[in-house]
């Protein structure tokens, strides 16, 4: 696959301080990439560097073979045949709908202005929409809408700046399927920044985990869950609890519930301290297994019920099983641990 986006090494500042440093990353042409992380990392100013709003102070932007941004050097964001799409939508108001899906497209005649803006409502599913004032709209019809407009002019990339988080979270998760769809439908290219890390697994086919301006783990949803990399990932990325152990083979643990092994060899000293990751799915139900939990928590979730469950060494772990098995708080389980990707960092490992 092609190349159409690169970013190397960048660096930006603000008042002097680096908020993104020695950043890359790269995305080949049709692929969803997401950046995620908590609040301040620093996904927005990469999105907005990317878009040609902030300089770079180190390294530089590349679409194709055009260098975009360079230390010196910003090629303003008209210029750069990019579609954004904000959190706030940004519409005009005192637009309509076919208005406001044109306002980008330029040298156009009239009739050429309304088969695009006809075709970009078909695509994101509000045709017949195109007479509505933005006020007559919800909040997910008018993030269609300003999906269409970044759409219209047939932009290289699109780069979305949290564009689900003023929607309710029902709707948040079924409009970024829907906008994946769309986006994988016109074969566009698309960056998405979001601290949603379902909404990230719902859009993205590869993630940037970023944490204090860089990226931790560039990876696929399914690897950054249960292959991370280091220990920020591990925390950040879904549920889990972390159990003391010590490693008695490159491929097992020794911890306060028995012996874990799984489907990686470390290569840490035997006898090294190590503290093992242990997701919700990792601990399973088992009637006739000696291992006991006793449910401390419970939270229903349709299909899954996630215990939390107290050992008889005083931790606690989560579990998430099927529904079916119900159990109350006090309640005492059998569970058996069922940790194929054995996930551990040695104890005094940073993040
Ligand atoms: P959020 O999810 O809260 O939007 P973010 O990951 O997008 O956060 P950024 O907005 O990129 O983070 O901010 C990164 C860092 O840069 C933060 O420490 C922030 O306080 C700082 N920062 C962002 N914009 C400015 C600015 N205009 N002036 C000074 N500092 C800024």
């Amino acid at each position: 696959m092609k190349t159409l986006l690169e970013v190397n090494n960048i660096e930006c500042h603000y008042d002097g301080r680096p908020a993104v440093s020695d950043l890359s990353l790269q995305v080949n042409e049709g692929d969803i990439v997401c950046l995620l992380g908590p609040s301040g990392c620093g996904k927005t100013t990469v999105l907005r560097a990317i878009a040609g709003f902030e300089n770079v102070h180190k390294g530089e932007i590349k679409l194709g073979d055009q260098v975009l941004s360079r230390a010196g050097y910003t090629r303003p964001p008209h210029q750069r045949n990019l579609g954004m799409v904000f959190q706030d939508y940004a519409l005009f108001p005192h637009m309509n709908v076919c208005q406001n899906i044109c306002f980008g497209l330029r040298d156009m005649s009239k009739l050429a202005m309304k088969t695009i803006s006809e075709d970009m409502l078909n695509v994101v599913g509000l045709a017949g929409f195109g007479e509505r004032y933005p006020h007559e709209l919800s909040g997910g019809q008018q993030q269609r809408v300003a999906l269409a407009r970044a759409l219209a002019p047939n932009p290289d990339v699109i780069l979305l700046d949290e564009p689900f988080s003023n929607l309710d979270v029902e709707l948040r998760e079924r409009l970024s399927i829907d906008v994946r769809n769309i986006l994988k439908g016109q074969g566009i290219t698309a960056i998405v920044v979001t601290h949603d890390q379902n909404e990230a697994f719902a859009i993205g086919d590869q993630i940037g985990v970023m944490h204090e301006g860089q990226i931790l783990q560039w990876d696929t949803a399914y690897n950054l869950y249960h292959e991370p990399e280091n220990r920020f990932v591990a925390d950040f990325i879904g549920q889990g609890v972390f159990l003391k152990g010590t490693l008695i083979a490159p491929d097992t643990i020794n911890t306060e519930i028995g012996h874990v092994k799984g489907n990686r060899a470390y290569e840490w000293p035997k006898g090294a301290a190590v503290d093992l990751l242990l997701r919700p799915d990792d601990i399973v139900p088992d009637d006739s297994g000696e291992l006991i939990g006793r449910v401390i928590n419970k939270a229903f979730k349709g299909a899954e019920i996630m215990y939390t469950l107290q050992l008889s060494t005083g931790s606690r772990v989560l579990s998430m099983f099927p529904s079916h098995h119900l159990h109350e708080i006090g309640d005492e389980v059998g569970i058996r641990i069922a940790a194929d990707h054995m996930v551990a960092f040695q104890s005094n490992e940073g993040i």
